[in-house]
């Protein structure tokens, strides 16, 4: 049973779930810590209160070839936008035998990146290893991956390995559309003393069919912001995507609906990348995509936009369960014919349309739905099974 408790946070009185007290409390003393702490380093605290938008993180998905880092980081950099050159170094794959990352020595060529072009640097880590190597070779910013947030224990040695060093880390969500989940990560690396915290959307691994990679399901996000306003959000795109003709109208809503900033991959020679080619842009394509974004000035409440948004989530998702539920009832409707033909019983059986329209009507009506929207509804579902019927009885094989 879910315990529900009332507590002033982010300057009036939320109600939240009682699981997550503890790591509200967290967070306050954290938001003490960070307005009583005067930042030593002040570029790369700056990019998580970047007022300008969009801000983008681009780069390749992996660090394939020195040359391949060096010319997409010199092409970004004439991109105003682009603040941070991301680049995997070390890349979780499905399998193994597949392009794993370069390893060690693409950190050297990050580290020429920065010292080249003057942009900030993020690698992703996923082990205490990772992170001794990242800091030994001046990465700017460590983000962790959406594999690795998935696991509580893999979370808290990487948060455990940071104690001591405040360096920005940015946490991109689990693949399952947990907000707990993502939030308890976010929890241990304040724990760990960690202040300069962003959580990447990248979408969520879902079992219906969309034309995303991963579902972006933004009422999650929105979720987020709600409970940690301070919090900066980053969308992924690309991966949110998984193609590249999709990311403008996803860059556009995630702008929409007030990112702090873009993630989005970028790769010399997008379709010969050895990971995610299909989702990488050229740096060209990039630069054309970003003049095409329309900026908004915000005018409307942003707590009407989220709310808003979470209630088309809900449609979106009630939708899909609705064409669902007509897929199995054709599944069934289906079975019958087959029955019905193997026995030689007529399709149509008035009898029991007759009963199907009284009790479809009756339950509908005694749930607010107007009778002649339904009457119209059933008629339309019964047409299509009889057609789909008269197709088996149609068929040769008996
Ligand atoms: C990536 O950013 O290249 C990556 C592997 O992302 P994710 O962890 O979101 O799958
Ligand atoms: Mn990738």
């Amino acid at each position: 049973m879910r315990t529900i408790v009332n507590v002033w946070f982010a300057g009036r009185f939320t109600k939240i779930d009682e699981g997550l007290l503890s790591w509200v409390k967290v967070l306050l003393l954290q938001q003490k810590k960070i307005m009583s702490q005067e930042s030593t380093n002040i570029q790369v605290s700056d990019w998580l209160h970047i007022k300008e938008q969009p801000f983008v993180i681009s780069g390749p998905c992996s660090a394939e070839s020195e040359e391949q880092v060096m010319v997409t980081a010199r092409e970004l950099r004439k991109i105003e936008q682009v603040k941070i050159f991301r680049a995997g170094i070390w890349k979780p794959r499905t399998r193994p035998g597949e392009f794993e990352g370069i390893g060690i020595q693409g950190l050297k060529w990050l580290q020429k990146v920065k010292a080249e072009t003057g942009l900030l640097i993020t690698t992703e880590v996923a082990n205490p290893t990772h992170i001794e190597q990242a800091l030994k070779h001046g990465i700017d910013i460590l983000w962790i991956g959406a594999r690795t947030v998935v696991n509580p224990f893999s979370v808290q040695e990487l948060s455990d390995a940071l104690r001591g060093v405040d360096i920005p880390v940015m946490i991109k969500n689990p693949l399952t559309p947990d907000l707990k989940l993502w939030i308890g990560a976010i929890e241990r690396f304040y724990s760990a003393g960690i202040t300069q915290v962003a959580a990447i959307h990248r979408g969520f691994h879902y079992f219906n069919r969309s034309p995303y990679r991963n579902a972006p399901m933004w009422e999650i996000p929105i979720e987020l912001k709600r409970l940690i306003p301070s919090l900066p959000i980053i969308t992924d795109i690309s991966h949110i995507c998984g193609r590249r003709d999709l990311l403008l109208e996803i860059a556009q809503k995630a702008l929409d609906l007030e990112t702090n900033g873009l993630m989005i991959e970028s790769h010399i020679h997008p379709d010969k990348a050895l990971t995610d080619a299909a989702q990488q842009l050229s740096p060209g394509a990039l630069a054309e995509m970003l003049s095409r974004l329309v900026i908004r000035k915000y005018t409307g409440s942003i707590e009407f936009e989220h709310h808003l948004e979470k209630l088309r989530s809900e449609i979106d998702k009630l939708d899909v369960e609705l064409i669902q539920l007509l897929a199995k009832r054709m599944e069934v409707i289906e079975e019958i014919g087959d029955y019905k033909k193997e026995n030689n019983i007529t399709i149509l059986q008035l009898k029991r349309w007759q009963h199907i329209i009284e009790d479809r009507l009756a339950i509908g009506t005694s749930l607010g739905l107007d009778p002649a929207f339904l009457l119209s509804m059933l008629e339309l579902v019964h047409e299509a099974s009889i057609q789909r019927q008269t197709q088996i009885f149609n068929r040769g094989d008996y």
